[in-house]
């Protein structure tokens, strides 16, 4: 019997060095100067960016047949983990190693690839995903958007909502129902759509608490020709799920990251700290805070280390996904909310990065799949096998 390892490879151990050595110099030192708003200045970016090529990391989670790294998912997750240590750069952004583009990699025509996918790779060109709307989020089956085909091309008429990036896209992933009836199977197909095109209207841009600002859109009578639907009519969700297990696994690997920070300060906070005549960290109160955080991050970090390991073997890790989203994001939030109870006010201002962790993992509960709904599909699992 071959032994378990819970070790990662050298390799890996090297990756995360490196990483984190990046973080604690380049991103750390300037994480509440480096952006305007939500997005990092021009010229921190440009930085970033040329010290990611010189790092060999420039392309990380872009596969190496369009020219990128091609790392697998236990690679990413260690990338992940050390970058989210710091709040320099917009969660949910496309970061500084190149755009994520996992999710429209899948069943594009050789032409559109061309097209779309490799300059967006290349960083030419931007985009969006669009499928959330004012009535279906967190149930996209019920969708409203329709896309009616009518000889050449397709129309499509309907409100988006929450879609981060959209006004800097330059093309849209957009959802669009095209038989209604069916719902998510079959009944929802996915096109490329030109966001300049005549009908794309850029409502607001929607005020959150986290770092992100997403957009509503409206489409009115536009126009997509026919080569521009993204697989076959009615299979929008079909090739989802591989990049939503991997996007998953990446919530958790972030709560990895932001439990460690939180550590860190807490730690260093509790030692320092002196009140009616002793440090924080002899009373037993903090003390537990510390320890659960502690625990918590163990957990995650074989719960995450197992799923990208499982995945990058070719198995399904539906299950595990679901789980280290639900965990890695409430425990991390949890993490953030009682590093932020031991700090007292200074937890609260912008002086560090407590108040800003807390408002974003708390977002993560509810986007990209709030938690009660993974729960909800996980329960189906649990009461087939158990009961
Ligand atoms: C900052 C931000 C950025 C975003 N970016 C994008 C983007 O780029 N593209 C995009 O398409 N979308 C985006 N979204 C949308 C996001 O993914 C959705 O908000 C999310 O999926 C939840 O959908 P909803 O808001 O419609 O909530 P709903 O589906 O209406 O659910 C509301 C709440 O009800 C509860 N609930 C719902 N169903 C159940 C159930 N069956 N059982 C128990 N409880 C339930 C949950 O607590 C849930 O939080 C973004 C959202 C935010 C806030």
């Amino acid at each position: 019997m071959d032994d378990m390892n819970f070790e990662l490879p050298e390799e890996l151990r090297q990756l995360k060095d490196t990483v984190r050595k990046f973080v604690d110099k380049e991103l750390i030192p300037i994480e509440r100067v480096a952006r305007d708003g939500h997005k990092l200045k021009p010229e921190v970016r440009a930085h970033l960016e040329a010290k990611a090529r010189e790092l060999g990391l420039a392309g990380y989670d872009v596969p190496q047949e369009y020219g990128g790294l091609g790392l697998g998912l236990l690679a990413r997750v260690v990338v992940w983990s050390e970058m989210a240590r710091s709040i320099a750069l917009p969660p949910r952004a496309s970061d500084i190693f190149g755009p994520n583009v996992s999710p429209i990699l899948y069943h594009l025509e050789p032409a559109q690839k061309e097209r779309f996918l490799l300059p967006t790779i290349r960083g030419e060109i931007k985009w969006c995903f669009a499928q959330t709307e004012p009535d279906a989020g967190g149930d996209p089956g019920g969708m409203r958007s329709t896309a009616v085909r009518t000889g050449d091309h397709y129309v499509i008429n309907g409100m988006k909502r929450f879609i981060t990036g959209a006004d800097e896209a330059d093309w849209g992933q957009v959802f669009a129902a095209t038989d209604r009836a069916k719902g998510s199977h079959g009944g929802i197909s996915a096109f490329i759509v030109d966001m300049k095109s005549p009908g794309v209207k850029l409502l607001r841009p929607q005020q959150t608490m986290m770092d992100d600002q997403p957009w509503e859109i409206a489409f009115e009578d536009v126009k997509v020709p026919v080569e521009n639907r993204i697989g076959a009519e009615g299979d929008g969700f079909k090739h989802a799920q591989n990049w939503i297990n991997a996007g998953r696994v990446r919530h958790g690997a972030r709560g990895i990251g932001v439990i460690e920070r939180c550590l860190e300060l807490g730690a260093g906070y509790a030692k320092q700290r002196v009140t009616f005549g002793r440090p924080l960290a002899d009373r037993q109160a903090v003390q537990w805070m510390l320890v659960d955080s502690f625990t918590d991050l163990h957990v995650l970090r074989l719960m995450v280390y197992q799923a990208a390991w499982k995945y990058d073997q070719g198995q399904d890790i539906r299950i595990e996904a679901y789980m280290t989203k639900i965990f890695g994001d409430s425990q991390s939030f949890a993490a953030a909310d009682r590093c932020m109870e031991m700090h007292g006010g200074v937890g609260l201002t912008t002086d560090l990065p407590i108040e800003k962790f807390w408002r974003n993992q708390r977002s993560f509960m509810i986007t990209e799949g709030p938690i009660e709904i993974l729960k909800m599909t996980l329960a189906r699992h649990v009461l087939r096998s158990y009961g």
